[in-house]
């Protein structure tokens, strides 16, 4: 596709995103489909200046990434009803000069775990973390539950109190918090049948943390690590060896861009493509971050 004046640009914006694999993932859909669009990262100091920017270049669209996700609600126009309820945005739609925030990072769990035969509806879902994407996937699954439950285990027990009882109170769910403690896994993961990592345990460089003994795994379970990097983290490699089912985060961070490209495009994504694209620039980051 020729760049010329009618391309239209969506954009990433956060601090740092030099190591960010989304332009090679967005520009190849894009090329894929034919569409006049270009993806680019650009490192944002000045938040308002960003977003009066957006407007300003009539930009179609925005990623949103850390520090960014929860600070530029205030600078948007509208919300979409989910991004209201997580209070966070990682997606920003240009309507002809009104900014749209939705957050498509819940949405991509779930959309994994159904994609993997395993719909959170009336099953015990067991999320450790309270941090950023703990939040967004734990509203959208609170939603799904049915007669099920979900426990979020946290290190800062305060942390996942204050968000079991935020999504009880906005969505009803039967939601439940403890502190990230060995002894209280081991009593509530028997029962379970999914367990999702959203600490960053197990992340590059320190590859050999997990956030659960391997003992505690049981081969009913399906664990999905939204860690991406390593592509495989030890709790996976652990979980895989005893014969449970296991997701890798790649599956969230190409699912959540598939979402915004739709929002962007219109289209539905070309999700195959999406993930050869994702994996191929993580692994050259990974062989980067080796020789660097
Ligand atoms: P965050 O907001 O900083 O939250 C970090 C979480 O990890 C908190 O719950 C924190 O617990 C916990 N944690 C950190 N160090 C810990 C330790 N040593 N022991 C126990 N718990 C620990 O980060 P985030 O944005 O939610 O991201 C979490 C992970 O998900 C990162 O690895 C990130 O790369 C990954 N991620 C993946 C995708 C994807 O598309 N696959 C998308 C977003 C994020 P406390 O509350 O006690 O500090």
């Amino acid at each position: 596709m020729e760049i010329n004046a009618q391309t239209r640009l969506c954009i990433l914006i956060g601090n740092p995103v030099k190591h960010s694999v989304s332009p090679q993932i967005h520009n190849s859909a894009f090329q894929a489909l034919g569409l006049n669009y270009v993806y680019l990262a650009f490192r944002v100091i000045d938040l308002e200046g960003a977003v009066r920017g957006i407007k300003a270049l009539g930009i179609r669209g925005a990623s949103v990434t850390i520090p960014y996700k929860e600070k530029i609600i205030p600078l948007l126009d509208e919300l979409d009803d989910l991004a209201q309820k997580i209070g966070a945005v990682n997606t920003i739609v240009n309507e002809g000069g009104k900014l749209i925030g939705y957050n498509t990072d819940g949405l991509a769990v779930y959309q994994s775990l159904c994609a993997y035969g395993f719909e959170p509806k009336d099953k015990k879902i067991i999320l450790l973390g309270a941090g950023g994407a703990s939040r967004a996937i734990a509203f959208v699954l609170a939603q799904k539950l049915g007669s099920g439950e979900m426990i979020i285990f946290n290190r800062t027990f305060e942390r996942a109190k204050n968000l079991a009882q935020e999504i009880k109170a906005k969505l009803k769910a039967n939601v439940r918090a403890m502190s990230l403690d060995d002894a209280l896994l081991a009593q509530e993961i028997k029962t379970a049948k999914i367990l999702i990592n959203a600490t960053s345990l197990g992340m590059t460089p320190e590859v050999e943390k997990t956030p659960i003994p391997k003992n505690l795994l049981h081969s009913d379970l399906c664990v999905f690590d939204i860690v991406y990097n390593p592509a495989k983290t030890r709790l996976l490699s652990e979980a895989e060896k005893i014969g449970a089912k296991i997701i890798a985060g790649i599956e969230m961070l190409v699912r959540q861009a598939g979402e915004q490209f739709r929002l962007w495009t219109g289209k539905p994504a070309p999700l195959e493509l999406m993930f050869e694209k994702g994996r191929s620039a993580l692994e050259k980051i990974t062989k980067q971050d080796l020789t660097s």
